[in-house]
């Protein structure tokens, strides 16, 4: 069966309709052709053009990436402050900040911006990362060597930070330098949900004309700043090739770019072919609450419940009955419910271990872990964090938490219109108390409000037709 296959023919379903390259070891990265056996295949295919710029950005990651000759040049150069005009690598590196959903989402911008200013993403990686994906590109690394000269420095670097470029340009009459022969070898870019008037000038064509001879930018960012890019005119022509398609934008760069680890994948097949392969259907309910105070839990229950009876993804019981014996007559569904905490999943198991469903149907519930806390430093967390996620992503129908980039993550890997369940603000249940995501984008949560040409704010939902505000936030951007 499908399950059990290990070394199946690298179809184009495998290669998930040409956006996986055929030239990686299977064994050393098992989620990345057999995800297909879980996730049904996409509807949306990638351009032929998106495929063709992927292979050439592997060549080039080959080419300029750690260890190779022009990646030893370029640090070389660095260190030295002399730059080689015709040395032809440059690099973004990115460094992190927040939970897995937040890095997911801005390595996926990082990498973004990286294809469509031919650099090469590298990543900073603290232990809390360590096996937790496979690497993405074939024959190469795209994890930042430790002996990189300024390691020391990347996770220290903040807001603050006074060569930063947004302070920079503040401190020095909003220039990066007097002259082209005096550009930094190197630069840091804040792009954080707190980041300045100056920081967000990254967003202006006229900057990124600077940008563009600086070897080594150094970003840290925890936001989907991605939806930004399509704001600027530059990008405006090779963003229309590479997804004629907007709202499959992280749907395809995010399953390109992100697989599980080997570890990771056990714990992932594991988990689902002893509790959710048999159902005949798959319900994924995240549940992710930002403070326990303003969202009690009888508001937030009562809200699971009234969404997915309404919706008809769960059947009502008859409380005055109790369960004799299992009727195993209708339906079977099994829902994969994600929290940090186990309340939900104990209330929802108990309602329909204990009461017949009104329709027959049977209902399962399975959490895999209730962490308690969010702990993104540590290594073993963020694995099952991923794992999570990618459940998530392999259920038939999804019900996700809103504000959350852990639910818009597996969103998008599933490239499913997840159901929203909206905010509770004061205690109070929102009326109506989900609705369905417009698109598959996850949403940017600071996106900039600033018109470059114009100097001055606008509303940047309104300036192109595939750009809106998000379901969930209000002041929020998202592709559609
Ligand atoms: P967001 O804060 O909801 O936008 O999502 P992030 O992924 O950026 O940060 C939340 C972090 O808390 C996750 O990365 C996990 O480490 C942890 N977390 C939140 N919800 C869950 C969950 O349902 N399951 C697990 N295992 N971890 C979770």
């Amino acid at each position: 069966d499908d399950l059990s296959q290990v070394a199946g023919e690298l179809t184009s379903d495998r290669l998930l309709g040409g956006l996986l390259s055929p030239n990686f070891t299977r064994r050393s990265c098992l989620s990345r052709y057999q995800s297909i056996s879980y996730r049904k295949s996409s509807r949306h295919e990638p351009s032929s053009y998106l495929i063709s710029r992927l292979r050439e950005y592997e060549r080039l990651h080959k080419r300029c990436g750690p260890y190779a000759e022009s990646y030893k040049k370029s640090i070389k150069e660095m260190v030295s402050g002399r730059i080689d005009s015709s040395s032809a690598c440059r690099y973004v590196v990115w460094v992190a900040k927040c939970g897995l959903g937040n890095r997911m989402l801005s390595i996926t911008s990082a990498f973004l911006y990286a294809l469509l200013t031919n650099r090469v993403l590298l990543i900073y990686e603290e232990a809390d990362m360590a096996n937790v994906f496979c690497e993405p590109f074939p024959d190469t690394t795209w994890l930042l060597p430790k002996d990189f000269p300024f390691n020391y420095r990347l996770s220290r670097f903040k807001q603050k930070y006074a060569k930063s470029f947004g302070n920079t340009l503040k401190n020095n009459n909003n220039k990066i330098s007097v002259s082209t022969e005096q550009l930094p070898s190197h630069l840091y870019l804040y792009l954080s949900h707190d980041y300045s008037h100056h920081d967000k000038l990254f967003f202006c064509d006229q900057d990124q004309i600077v940008l563009r001879n600086i070897p080594w930018l150094i970003i840290k960012s925890d936001v989907y700043f991605l939806p930004s890019l399509f704001l600027m005119p530059s990008f405006e022509e090779e963003l229309s090739k590479l997804f004629p398609d907007k709202e499959t934008v992280f749907h395809h760069l995010g399953r390109y770019l992100f697989h599980p680890s080997n570890q990771v994948w056990t714990l992932i097949t594991s988990y689902y072919k002893k509790y959710l392969a048999e159902a005949e259907e798959r319900i994924g309910i995240q549940i992710r609450i930002f403070d326990k105070k303003t969202s009690p839990f009888q508001q937030v229950m009562d809200q699971i419940l009234t969404c997915t009876f309404k919706e008809k993804l769960l059947p009502q019981v008859d409380m005055g009955k109790s369960i004799v014996a299992p009727s195993g007559k209708g339906k079977s569904k099994a829902v994969l419910l994600t929290s940090l905490i186990p309340s939900y999943y104990e209330k929802l198991k108990d309602m329909y271990l204990k009461h017949p469903t009104l329709n027959g149907e049977v209902i399962n519930v399975y959490q895999p872990s209730h962490e308690e806390k969010q702990r993104s430093t540590n290594n073993v967390h963020n694995q099952k964090a991923l794992a999570e996620i990618n459940l998530l992503s392999m259920m038939d129908v999804l019900v996700t938490s809103a504000w959350s980039t852990f639910g818009y993550v597996a969103q998008g890997l599933a490239g499913k219109k997840p159901l929203i369940l909206y905010k509770i603000e004061d205690k109070k249940i929102p009326n109506p108390v989900c609705g369905r995501a417009v698109s598959l984008e996850p949403c940017f949560h600071s996106p900039p409000i600033y018109d470059c040409k114009a100097k001055r704010e606008v509303d940047t939902a309104t300036i192109v037709p595939y750009l809106r505000h998000c379901e969930d936030i209000h002041w929020g951007i998202k592709l559609f």
